[in-house]
């Protein structure tokens, strides 16, 4: 039994994975889902129903539109600011680690990034929490989740101008509001389906406001115009996130999985609470519920403690090459019996040091 915490492309849902490879074989017909045409019937009606389980579980409401797009979160870096930012402005970014560093680089391509509040400093193991957000910004950007430090943002900063939110690694991980959101982006790789598809939630009202030429695919409106269809959209990935989100909305959706997302996370860091070998490396109120970083007290113990994870069916804890130590993904799909074996593994491997 392998138990794959990997922090992305990751786990999906065993069932996912057998559904998906039967449409290779057979999706109508049989015909395999990777040789339909993007215009049939069924295919429009699977671009359909995934658009629908996402306004659906995540409670989107009326005025949003939900695109399917390519690309990634590292383009929705660069579009962003190509779509919300007039020329000559400013906007306002929240600066908390790799991701949102990337998607501030994008920035001075259309206009000017200001940084209200960094945590880079202290290697982003916290969340900055007291700064203002000028009211003259085109809009604010933050990410939810850190995927590389293991931080999660939990309280919304207050603000009246649009906010903007790279949600790639804890999208329908917990409830959120969404009409506390302007444009939501995400790439699926995470907790949605397979690589190849990203997820834009975004207001329309905010739209055709940047007083720029944009080129069609990288227009919002002429997406939502498409009906995210203006190109051959990734047809499998597509299929695949549908899948999921069936998966999803079966065990009982997002207020679910939030319940078990929770459980896993707080036995997880309990026992590196708890281990005298183990220790976390971010602030503790601000700790992802989807990417546990831990190091060992003794920086010797790392290399046999990863072998021996990996000889015992651990796969990927190995922490980013920017923080070392560790990083156990526990995204939507992995199932608690995995957290279990990891901190059975834990225990037993601290009993072998004394
Ligand atoms: C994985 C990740 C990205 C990068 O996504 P791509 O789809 O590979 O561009 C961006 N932001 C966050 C928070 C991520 O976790």
């Amino acid at each position: 039994m392998r138990h794959n915490f990997g922090a992305g492309p990751c786990i999906l849902p065993q069932e996912v994975f057998k559904q998906a490879s039967q449409a290779v074989l057979d999706f109508k017909d049989g015909l395999s889902i990777l040789e339909i045409s993007h215009r049939t019937p069924e295919f429009e009606g699977v671009v359909e129903e995934t658009t629908r389980l996402i306004k659906e579980l995540m409670n989107v409401p009326e005025g949003y539109s939900v695109l399917l797009l390519q690309g990634g979160a590292s383009l929705q870096f660069a579009m962003v600011p190509m779509n919300l930012l007039p020329e000559g402005q400013t906007a306002s970014y929240l600066e908390t680690g790799v991701w949102a560093n990337k998607a501030i680089k994008e920035v001075a391509f259309f206009g000017k990034a200001n940084i209200v509040a960094s945590s880079k400093d202290a290697n982003f193991t916290f969340i900055p929490k007291d700064y203002t957000i000028p009211e003259d910004s085109a809009y604010f950007h933050f990410t939810s989740n850190n995927t590389i430090y293991g931080t999660e943002l939990f309280n919304l900063p207050k603000t009246s101008i649009p906010v903007v939110c790279d949600m790639s690694s804890d999208i329908m991980s917990r409830v959120i509001d969404v009409s506390q959101f302007d444009l939501i982006y995400a790439g699926a790789q995470k907790n949605i389906g397979p690589a190849g598809l990203t997820v834009v939630i975004v207001k329309d009202e905010i739209l055709g406001k940047s007083g720029r030429k944009i080129p069609s695919m990288l227009d919002y409106k002429v997406q939502i115009d498409g009906g995210s269809m203006y190109n051959t959209p990734p047809v499998f990935s597509i299929y695949t996130a549908m899948l999921n989100l069936r998966w999803l909305k079966a065990k009982g959706g997002v207020a679910e999985i939030e319940k078990e997302n929770t459980a896993k996370a707080r036995a997880l860091y309990a026992e590196i609470d708890r281990n005298p070998l183990f220790k976390g490396t971010c602030a503790v109120e601000d700790r992802s519920k989807m990417n546990v970083c831990f190091v060992m007290e003794n920086p010797e113990h790392e290399k046999p403690f990863l072998k021996y994870a990996e000889e015992n069916g651990i796969e990927g804890i190995k922490g980013h090459r920017s923080v070392g130590g560790f990083r156990a993904s526990i995204y939507n799909a992995l199932p608690i019996t995995s957290v279990h074996a990891l901190i059975e593994l834990m225990q037993i491997f601290a009993e072998k040091q004394q």
